[in-house]
Order: structure tokens, then sequence, then C-alpha cells
């Protein structure tokens, strides 16, 4: 299709042509000391094509999902691509600035458990606009993240069903083709992510065809989570017809149906058993704390057999704190949407 029959993309004063990509700030409110706003990259292609919205730090010290969406929009040209990329490269940019993990420091909000957000603090008005002005332009979506500080994760992508059969196929196929293994689908009610309240949850909602994506963690920048995200983009991407290639997934994959943490039930410092990607025995010891002494006092053993996908990295634990979050797994059933593009090596 030639560049005539495509129209410009406008989000606040950021306006695309076809063929054009802009990078600038749309306003969200202020502080005393300066605007609160949200960092943009607009590619529109010269031929006609989905629109896909890339968000990064929503939780703005989860540095290799940042690091992918701002690799992925320094990529890729509107001249081989075919629709639009609307990208937010760190959406929580106090957060970031102050390096604080979880919650915005502005009002102590984690804005993925308050999404789409509305009247309220700061993180709800950021929330809104977020879905008012950039991902309500977009038919599909995906919400990069990582481990936060002090989490250890193992690659994963999810999508939460909404009960419209041809956005929860579609949902699914995305999830299965971001993912290098692990992926879930989380149905109403389910504590499996996206929850109600994620971005990705609130999008799908929405009728926003939007996964959550994870890898890496614990304030870490490592190439091979960077390169996750950016193949599990680039694999949806292809899906979709905006870049070309087949999509790939390569090997088998399997679903999540449920997880469950272990927790540590006394205090003092804790020497982990257990590293992520551990198939993990149920009543098998994974940590052990010792006392303020160095005297153990605890062997602490998971409750449930399955896949270590989380792990807590702290070194110091209180009564509660959980160790590791163990998934329970099944081989991915079939697929159709996706089956044709699995590679079996
Ligand atoms: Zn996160």
């Amino acid at each position: 299709m030639a560049v005539k029959d495509k129209c410009a993309v406008t989000i606040g004063s950021l306006i695309a042509e076809p063929g054009q990509i802009v990078r600038g700030f749309l306003d969200v409110g202020e502080t005393a000391t300066g605007p609160v706003q949200l960092p943009l990259v607009i590619i529109n292609g010269v031929e006609a094509g989905p629109t896909l919205c890339l968000t990064a730090g929503v939780h703005a010290t989860e540095y290799a999902s940042i690091a992918a969406v701002m690799r992925l929009t320094n990529e890729i040209q509107p001249h081989n691509l075919r629709g639009c990329i609307i990208a937010v490269t760190v959406v929580s940019l106090h957060m970031f600035a102050a390096r604080l993990p979880f919650v915005g420091p502005l009002d102590n909000i984690n804005l993925n458990k308050i999404a789409p957000g509305g009247d309220g603090s700061i993180s709800a008005i950021l929330a809104h606009m977020l879905f008012e002005q950039v991902i309500g332009k977009a038919q599909y979506h995906i919400d990069f993240h990582a481990g936060d500080f002090g989490e250890m994760l193992m690659p994963f992508a999810g999508y939460s069903l909404t009960g419209h059969e041809k956005l929860d196929r579609e949902g699914e196929a995305l999830a299965r083709l971001f993912t290098p293994q692990v992926f879930c689908i989380a149905p109403r009610g389910s504590s499996l992510p996206p929850s109600p309240g994620f971005v990705a949850h609130a999008a799908a909602q929405k009728g926003i065809v939007s996964i959550l994506a994870e890898a890496g963690g614990n304030g870490t920048m490592e190439e091979a989570d960077i390169a996750v995200h950016v193949d599990g983009a680039r694999n949806v991407m292809r899906y979709l017809r905006m870049i070309d290639g087949e999509p790939q997934i390569s090997g088998p994959q399997v679903l999540a149906t449920d997880w469950h943490n272990t927790r540590a039930t006394r205090a003092g410092l804790l020497t982990l058993k257990v590293a992520v990607d551990d198939r993990v025995a149920a009543g098998e010891e994974v940590a052990e704390v010792f006392d303020i002494f160095g005297r153990s006092i605890e062997k602490v053993r998971a409750q449930k057999a399955g896949l270590a996908m989380l792990v807590w990295n702290y070194k110091a634990v209180n009564t509660g704190d959980p160790i590791v979050r163990c998934w329970s797994t099944v081989p991915a059933p079939p697929f159709p949407e996706t089956d044709q593009f699995l590679i079996l090596r």
C-alpha cells in the first residue's frame, strides 16, 4: 500500500507522518520541580498494518525490559514496517531517576496494581493517560517487565482471558510467540499473571490484545535477557506481518496452571539451595535460615512440587518472606494458530 493511503499518528503534540519516527514527551502532570511526562516513540510505517504498543518501565528498575524497548525503537525503521509502533521506553521516569523498585516515589503506588487508573494521585493519572492516549491507540500491546530488585525469574509471557474468542486466541498466540518456553493463560479470577490491576490485564479487558512479557531481574541488564525481549517482540511482529519473516517457536513449550510460594517461617541469614529453572520436589530443601549468632534454625522445604520460576535473592529474611515461587506446568496443549511455527530440533 502506498504512503498516501496511510494516516499520520498523533499523540499529544507528537505527529508521525507515514515513513517518520518521532520521539518526544507526553505531559501527564507536574511536580513542583518539573513536569511528569511519558517518553514516547512513534514509528509510523510506510505500509498499512496493525498498531502495536510497547511499554517498558512500569517498573523502572527492570532494566533488561527497558533496554529491549529502547533497542527495538532504534532498530525498527518505518520503511520496512507495516503498520505503526507506539512505544513508551520508561513509563515511570521518576522511578527510573530515583532507581526505586516496585512503587513510584511520588505517591508510593505500584502502577501495575492500579491499571487502568482514573481519579486519584499521580500514578492513577499517569495510568489513565497511558491507556487513553497511548495503549488505547493500538490493537496489540506488550508490557515488558523483569524480576524487580531481589527477584530472579525465568522468562515467561502471560495473557489474561477476556471471554472474547478472537481476542483470546490472538492473546494466546502472542504469549506463545513471545516466550522462549513457559507461558500462562490466566482465566478470570485466577492468581496467574497478568492479574487485575496489571497494565496487560486492563488492556486486554479493554479489547486490546495485550501480553505481559518477563525476562531478567534483580537490577541486572544481561544481554541474554534483553535478547529474550527483543526476539519475542520481533516474533510477535512477524506473526502480525508488521515485519518480514516467519515467526518461529523453538522447541516444546509448557503452560503454567498454578503457582505456590514457599516462605521462611523463621528469620535471619538465608542460604539459598534452589535456583531459577530448577524442578523442585515437594519437601525438597530450598533454603536454610541461620539465627543472628549463625546457628541453623530452619531448613525451608518446598510445600509443593513445581518449576522454580521466581527465586528471591534476599540474604536476610523475616518470618513470612517468600523464598521461591514454583509453578505447576503441563506440556502446552495443541494450538493450531501457532503450532505451525514450532521448530522441533
Ligand atoms: Zn515488573
